[in-house]
């Protein structure tokens, strides 16, 4: 029986107080707490509306420390699950260790004037959380997070050794919207324009953004074209297993989203540089999240489905083995469970799945963790339980050209 708090009421923060409020025997208190109270109150009341549970509610401004340390003071939470931005894990992270508190997040820390999608301010944090005897779990969502577990999961049950992963991400639903992001538009759209890169023999290779791509076999779904991207749990993977010779990510995207992206990033409306508009400083690319549509309404009439998953390569008994490990969600029916569409639920999941592995003590050890460094089984034993089962296919030869 654990108290929880929440911090951020978007999309995914949504889908966190629902899934807690369904177990209540794990979280016996929820609060919610984000920068809009009105956002936190919606999402208490059609928690109440959902489970019957009372969720407590209030504003934080969780890039203030002294701010967040009075709030945790006040609720005197367990653990605290970071689903606001990416911007907020160091100050958060800084308020849990002065407060004594657990710390979750989904995706790593980025500083506000670049787009770096790097490890090493989170695990800078090491010795002291070590020496404050606290957890800090990085990256629970579904990528990062439940692809760190299916990875560990492989390599505990099917590999000796792990040669080559590639990551398979595809979001087949359309919301209708001629262009929508998923998740925090300014946080997709940095993550998207960036350069690819990937792992190669020891080293990292970089590539122009979105220049290798090709169409990929999904479960259910059948080819969709996928673009090689960077994405942040290659380099705790990498690192975590160094059995990996390489190791890749791969996302789709439609004709339509390219058009607009392109045209977006034609007329520099993506950037991340501050520029004067009548006398105000405004960032570009803050400015177009201001105007598409927030990925928490996407939820109402989103068809199809996402299929994301681990297509692994390696070594078992000395034989060449092949393995692919995914989950695929479907867009409505996550809305009629949290009303939410299926990129929020599948992150909104696994960070209560985390959650709960913490309070439970099934996770534990003290420092700053990525999800593949602990037992991959009972995670994934309540992931599936809990809404997002996940299916395996050994040695069929992969849909994926190595
Ligand atoms: P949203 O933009 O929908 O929600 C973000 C929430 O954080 C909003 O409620 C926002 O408040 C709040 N917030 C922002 N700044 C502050 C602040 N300074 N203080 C307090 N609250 C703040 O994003 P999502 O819900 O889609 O994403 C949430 C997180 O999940 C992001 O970090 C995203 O990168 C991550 N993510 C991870 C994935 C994974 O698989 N690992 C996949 C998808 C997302 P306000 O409403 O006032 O703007």
């Amino acid at each position: 029986m654990s108290k929880v708090l929440i911090i951020g009421a978007g999309g995914v923060g949504n889908v966190v107080a629902h899934k807690c409020a369904m177990v209540p025997e794990v979280f016996s208190e929820i609060h919610l707490a984000s920068r809009t109270l009105v956002k936190c109150e919606q999402i208490a009341q059609d928690v109440k509306e959902a489970t019957g549970v009372e969720i407590q509610t209030s504003q934080v401004d969780a890039d203030i420390v002294p701010e967040l340390v009075s709030l945790i003071r006040k609720v005197q939470p367990e653990l605290v699950i970071n689903v606001a931005l990416p911007y907020q894990d160091l100050t958060i992270m800084d308020a849990c260790l002065e407060t004594k508190v657990h710390y979750l997040d989904t995706a790593n820390y980025e500083p506000k004037d670049e787009a770096k999608f790097e490890y090493k301010w989170q695990w800078a944090y090491q010795d002291r959380f070590k020496e404050a005897g606290l957890t800090a779990l990085l990256g629970c969502g579904f990528d990062p997070g439940v692809t760190g577990v299916f990875t560990a999961y492989a390599n505990k049950h099917h590999f000796d050794e792990i040669h080559y992963l590639d990551i398979v991400d595809c979001n087949a639903g359309d919301h209708g919207k001629a262009f929508a992001t998923n998740f925090n538009p300014e946080i997709n759209i940095r993550e998207i324009t960036q350069k690819g890169k990937y792992w190669e023999n020891g080293q990292w290779v970089e590539i122009d953004p979105m220049s290798i791509h090709k169409p990929i076999e999904y479960p259910e779904i059948g080819p969709r074209e996928s673009y090689l991207l960077y994405h942040e749990e290659l380099e705790s993977l990498v690192k975590n297993i160094p059995s990996i010779k390489r190791a890749r990510f791969w996302m789709t995207f439609g004709q339509e989203y390219i058009k607009h992206l392109e045209v977006l990033q034609n007329v520099g409306m993506t950037s991340i540089e501050p520029i004067t508009y009548q006398g105000v400083e405004i960032v570009p690319l803050q400015f177009l999240k201001a105007v598409l549509p927030e990925p928490s309404s996407l939820g109402e009439g989103y068809e199809g489905q996402t299929s994301i998953g681990c297509q692994i390569k390696g070594m078992k008994d000395g034989q060449e083995k092949t393995y692919y490990i995914y989950n695929n969600c479907n867009h409505a029916e996550s809305y009629k469970e949290v009303k939410a569409q299926a990129v929020s639920y599948t992150t909104g999941v696994p960070a209560m799945v985390g959650a709960m592995m913490l309070l439970t003590g099934q996770w534990k050890g003290e420092g700053v963790f990525n999800v593949e460094e602990f037992n991959p089984d009972p995670f994934l034993e309540q992931l599936a339980k809990h809404g997002l089962p996940w299916h395996e296919k050994v040695n069929t030869a992969l849909p994926h050209e190595y």
